[in-house]
This record gives structure tokens, C-alpha cells and sequence, in this order.
């Protein structure tokens, strides 16, 4: 992790008008200087007839002394200091008589000759401190504030760290950096557009893009075979933790390329990221895991692989013994938690109750204790013989003092995702889910199509323009939902932090492609007639991947949400609190945009 400002770290003297050093620069081997700082007050102490100011900058902070010594005007000029003024400081570099060995300029301070006040501050809503009293409304509210602690600015630091290396790695591969715009058009097929109106073009709207996708592969068909750009990419849905309207992708894209060639790439850069940002080094090749895989083992398409606990499926030991809730189930499976038999009535009832809330939706759970021993303690042990669970036991190679939590129901695709749940419960209850452990993987051979119970018809799983494995494209017409698709995720510890896939470069899979997306041939030229027309004049194979910038950088940085590695971001009903964003337009604008609002607000 770096716990140094990036320009510190490269060594970068600062030196302006205002300052000839920073206020994290000092040390014991400068005593003697004269030098001048610039910065914040973070706090001023009196002690008998001396004054002691730590200055901040976002280089640390330096002590200040005025004292008997000092000028009538330099203690005149402290007598007035309060939190957060913005000062500028001259003064001697001196040895300190206590030292304060937690801040790297704790050796020394400086003994005031002249201060100015550059700007008085009002007292700040919330502490300038690691430990703020500030809480989350009041923060955001006050950003450009919650922005002077060392936690956010760290992560700023580390974000800015990250796109830098990005842009290293990728320029070293012979990648270019090519804008596209933000103004495009709708596309229905995926989240949820946020339109702009058209005041040249009445009664039209923009949209801003969720991704540049198919800008990037017209920048294909364009001859520019590497292209990337760190870009915002917009998409209007209900928000969670790693969620904003507004994020950044790393978006990639590459021609004349196979899948081996853009995983072997982009697993360079991930390795690249950990070894310049996070000095981990690693050499082995990340696991490749098929989607049926992850679904059957770990119940999810981004499995958190920092600890085991894989499913095994039960039905072949645990049918036919009268016990009708196994008995009716299209699934049953489980997983072995390991040390967890000493597990109390009041903790299983806590798993039971997790397992039933609405968000999980399992109808009840069954647990197994191994006793010491090796017999098993079952809350269905007059279903079972010894015999019996014995054998379940073994297939979980559960040990004495293991714990095995069992689930089951008629659909194993959604059993799986709540034992999925359950396991990731699991796996934080028990401490396995370390924050500075990474495991890295990528899930490959997802199905093209995901079925859609509701509309009844087919959704693409990535998107309309990735390409069926070749050996699958017989299937289109018999078994669509059995297609496999040319697209693989990065998984780093449960998160997806990217993907990407193979696309279709040529126009009558792409229209067939469409056809059973049921689009009729006219919304799809209506919709994506530019990309067909363009693939008419010598589209080349291409592929690529986005990865999420946040998700890498709040991974990198410990962090459970995104928000905070964001600058500026939007609380969870999509505000941005401080701008008081999104807001209500005058009417001569509404009036200019040829708008009308239908909002009528409820009381
Ligand atoms: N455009 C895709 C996305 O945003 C990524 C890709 O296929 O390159 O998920």
C-alpha cells in the first residue's frame, strides 16, 4: 500500500512561490535551515507562553513553535490562528525536545519567524481527522473537507497511482488512448439509459454511454488494433455498495486477437497493478474455471476463492430415506465448515434465519455436527442412520469439529446461489475472507444466453456483440441456451473486476445474433445499423475487456464500498449531496429543451 503522496514517493521537490518545502519533507538533517511552508491549521496547542500549530498538507504534517523567542507579531498572529486557516510559515528548522515518532517529521519543528495568514476558515462542520467525528451525510455534504483526511486522500492517491500504471502498461503494449463521446445514442438492451435532451434537435434526446462498446469496435473496423481509454461510463440502476450511476471502466479492446491472447494480456496488466501498487508479486498463472464450474462448486459467477468450502452435491446419499423435503428436491447440496461443530443453538438459528431472509430466500437449512468420535450429530438425524450420514460425512472428507450446512430445493440454479450466500457468510464468520489475502481468477466458457422467465425470451449474458464458441454455433438453432460464449471475468476475491469477450466482426451472425435476441431486423438496423453497415467493410476478428477502475482501486485499498476511492461520489439514492444534484430546471429551460415534467409529487 502506499502511505506516501505520490509525489513524494517519486521524489518530486516542491518548491513554489508560497513554500520552499512541503509540510511532510523535514527532517532531522534540515535543522539549521530557514525554510518557509504553506498549509492547513489541524490544531494549535499553548503550553505556559508557547504556541504549538501542526501544520497539514497533503505531504503530512509539520509542528510549529512560537515562544518567548518568537516575534511580538508572530505571537500576535498565533493568538489568532484557528482550525483549518490556510498560513504560511517561515521559520528554522530545529531538533525537537520531544519527538513524536509516528509522523515521519516527528525529529524536528520550526521555530517561527514570521506567519501569514493566507485565509481565515469558519470551524469546520466535522474533525479534520483520521478518526472524524463526522458522519456519513455530513461528509459528503462536506467533501471538499472529508478530502483533507488521510483515509480519502489515500485512496485518491492510490487511484491516480493505479490509472498511471494502467496507462504504462498499456502504452507499453502498444495500446492507444482514443476518447469517444459521451453524447451517443439509447440502447435499451442492458441497465438503464440517463438521456440528455437536445435543444437543437427537439423532442430528441442523447444518451450517455454504459460503456463504449460499440464505439470501440468501429475504432476496430478502423484499423486502431489496440485501443484503451479510462472513461465514465454511465448506468441508471437501483445502487449497492460497488455501484454509482456513474463509474470508470478501463476499456480495452484488441484485433487479429484470440481469447488466450487478451487473457494472457490482461492478466499481465492485473500482475503489472499488484507488483507497482501493492508490491505483490505474482508468478503463477491465474486458475481458469469454467462458469458451470463456478455455478456447481460455489453457487456464483464471481466465486471468492481466498478460502475452499466447495460444494458437494448430495442427492445421491441423502434421497429416499422419507425425509420428503429431500425427498421432492431437484437439489440438495452442502458445504463442510471447517472448526464450525462447536457452533451454538443460537448461532445455527442465526444461519437459519440468514438463510430464510427474502434477499437469500431458502426454506430452512439442515445441519450435521461431526462429534469428536467422527459420528454424526444431525438436525435430521431421525430421517438418518448412522450409516447414512456417515457416508455424507465422508463426502465432504468432514473431519471432527466440522460443521456441515445443507440446502436444498427445486431449482438447483437458485439452491446453488443461496448456498453461494450461505458460504460467503460462512466464509466471513470464520475469518477467511482477509482483506490482504488475493485470489485471482478468471471464469471463462459463460453461456451466451440467459433466460428470461418473465418476458420468456432470451437476454444475451454479456452483451449482443460477443461471439458464440465456434464449436457451439450449431446450437444457435436447437438449443440456444446450451450456446457457450466466447467471454471470460476477472475475479479477484468475489469481485468482478472485468471482462470481457470475443465479438461477432461479421454482420449476418450479428443479425442472426440479434433475430434471436428478438429484435426484428428493423430495430436492429434501427438500433445498430451502424455497426452491421460498418462490419460490410472489412471488420477484423476483435475482441476486448473493461476493467472496473474502482473496483480495482477499492480493492487495493481494503475498502467494502467504492465510494470512498471516488472523488466526488452519489449517496445511494443517486444524489450528490453536496452540488444538491440531480435538481429541478427553470421553467425557460424546461421551456428551451421542449420539456414538460409528468412528476406530480406524492404527499
Ligand atoms: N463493454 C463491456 C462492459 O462494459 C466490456 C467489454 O465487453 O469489453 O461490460
Amino acid at each position: 500500500m502506499i502511505d506516501r503522496p505520490y509525489g513524494a514517493v517519486r521524489n518530486i521537490n516542491i518548491i513554489d512561490m508560497y513554500r520552499t518545502h512541503t509540510c511532510g519533507e523535514l527532517r532531522i538533517g534540515d535543522a539549521g535551515k530557514e525554510v518557509c511552508l504553506a498549509g492547513w491549521v489541524q490544531r494549535v496547542r499553548k503550553m505556559g507562553g508557547m504556541s504549538f500549530i501542526d501544520l497539514r498538507d497533503r505531504y503530512g504534517i509539520t509542528q510549529l513553535v512560537a515562544d518567548e523567542t518568537s516575534s511580538a507579531e508572530v505571537n500576535a498572529a498565533a493568538e489568532k490562528l484557528g482550525r483549518e486557516y490556510v498560513i504560511q510559515a517561515k521559520g528554522t528548522v530545529a531538533e525537537r525536545s520531544s519527538k513524536n515518532a509516528k509522523i515521519d517529521t516527528g525529529d524536528i519543528e520550526i521555530r517561527l519567524k514570521e506567519i501569514n495568514i493566507l485565509n481565515a476558515s469558519a470551524t469546520p462542520p466535522f474533525t479534520i481527522e483520521d478518526d472524524t467525528d463526522g458522519g456519513d451525510d455530513l461528509r459528503m455534504k462536506y467533501r471538499y473537507l472529508d478530502l483533507r483526511r488521510n483515509a480519502v486522500r489515500k485512496n485518491l492517491e492510490l487511484r491516480h497511482k493505479m490509472a498511471f500504471e494502467v496507462r504504462n502498461y498499456l502504452d507499453a503494449h502498444g495500446f492507444l488512448e482514443v476518447e469517444t463521446p459521451v453524447l451517443v445514442n439509447s440502447t435499451p438492451e442492458g441497465a438503464r439509459d440517463f438521456v440528455v435532451p437536445s435543444r437543437m434537435n427537439p423532442g430528441q434526446f442523447y444518451a450517455l454511454p454504459q460503456s463504449p462498446q460499440t464505439l470501440k469496435q468501429l475504432l476496430m473496423v478502423s484499423g486502431f488494433d489496440r485501443y484503451f481509454q479510462i472513461v465514465k461510463c454511465f448506468r441508471d440502476e437501483d445502487l449497492r455498495a460497488d455501484r454509482q450511476p456513474e463509474f470508470t471502466q478501463i476499456d480495452c479492446e484488441m484485433s487479429f486477437v484470440e481469447q488466450e491472447d487478451i487473457l494472457r494480456l490482461f492478466e499481465g496488466m492485473a500482475k503489472h497493478l499488484f507488483k507497482t501498487v501493492r508490491g505483490i508479486d505474482i508468478k503463477e498463472d491465474f486458475p481458469r474455471m469454467t462458469w458451470n464450474d463456478a455455478m456447481k462448486y460455489y453457487g456464483s459467477d464471481k466465486p471468492d476463492t481466498r478460502f475452499g468450502m466447495k460444494f458437494v452435491e448430495l442427492d445421491g446419499i441423502l434421497k429416499g430415506y422419507g425425509f420428503t423435503v429431500f425427498d421432492n428436491a431437484k437439489y440438495i447440496g452442502g458445504i463442510c465448515a471447517e472448526g464450525a461443530a462447536s457452533y451454538t443453538r443460537k448461532q445455527l438459528d442465526q444461519l437459519t434465519e440468514f438463510v430464510k431472509k427474502p434477499q437469500i430466500g431458502a426454506k430452512g437449512l439442515v445441519y450435521a455436527r461431526v462429534e469428536s468420535d467422527g459420528s454424526v450429530k444431525s438436525s435430521v438425524d431421525k430421517f438418518y442412520s448412522q450409516d447414512v450420514l456417515a457416508k455424507m460425512r465422508d463426502a465432504f472428507g468432514a473431519q471432527p469439529g466440522d460443521l456441515v450446512l445443507i440446502l436444498s430445493g427445486d431449482d438447483a440454479m437458485k439452491t446453488r446461489k443461496q448456498l453461494g450466500e450461505l458460504r460467503l457468510e460462512m466464509g466471513n464468520r470464520l475469518g477467511l475472507r482477509d482483506k490482504n489475502k488475493f485470489s485471482c481468477l478468471w471464469v471463462i466458457d459463460f453461456p451466451l444466453f440467459e433466460w428470461n422467465e418473465e418476458d420468456g425470451r432470451y437476454y444475451a449474458m454479456h452483451h449482443p456483440f460477443t461471439s458464440p464458441n465456434p464449436d457451439d454455433i450449431p446450437l444457435l438453432d436447437t438449443d440456444p441456451g446450451a450456446v457457450r460464449a466466447n467471454a471470460y471475468d476477472m475475479v479477484i476475491n468475489g469481485v468482478e473486476v472485468g471482462g470481457g469477450s470475443i465479438r461477432i466482426h461479421d454482420s449476418k451472425l450479428q443479425d442472426k445474433m440479434f433475430r434471436l435476441l428478438g429484435f426484428t431486423e428493423e430495430r436492429a438496423q434501427e438500433q445498430f445499423g451502424f455497426l452491421m453497415n460498418a462490419f460490410k467493410y472489412g471488420a477484423p476478428p476483435h475482441g476486448g475487456l473493461a476493467y472496473g477502475l474502482d473496483r480495482w482501486v477499492s480493492l487495493f485499498a481494503g475498502l467494502d464500498s467504492i465510494r470512498d476511492c471516488i472523488a466526488f461520489p452519489k449517496n445511494n439514492a443517486g444524489r450528490d449531496v453536496m452540488l444538491d444534484a440531480p435538481s429541478v430546471l427553470d421553467d425557460s429551460q424546461m421551456e428551451e429543451l421542449y420539456l414538460k415534467s409528468t412528476y406530480i409529487k406524492k404527499n
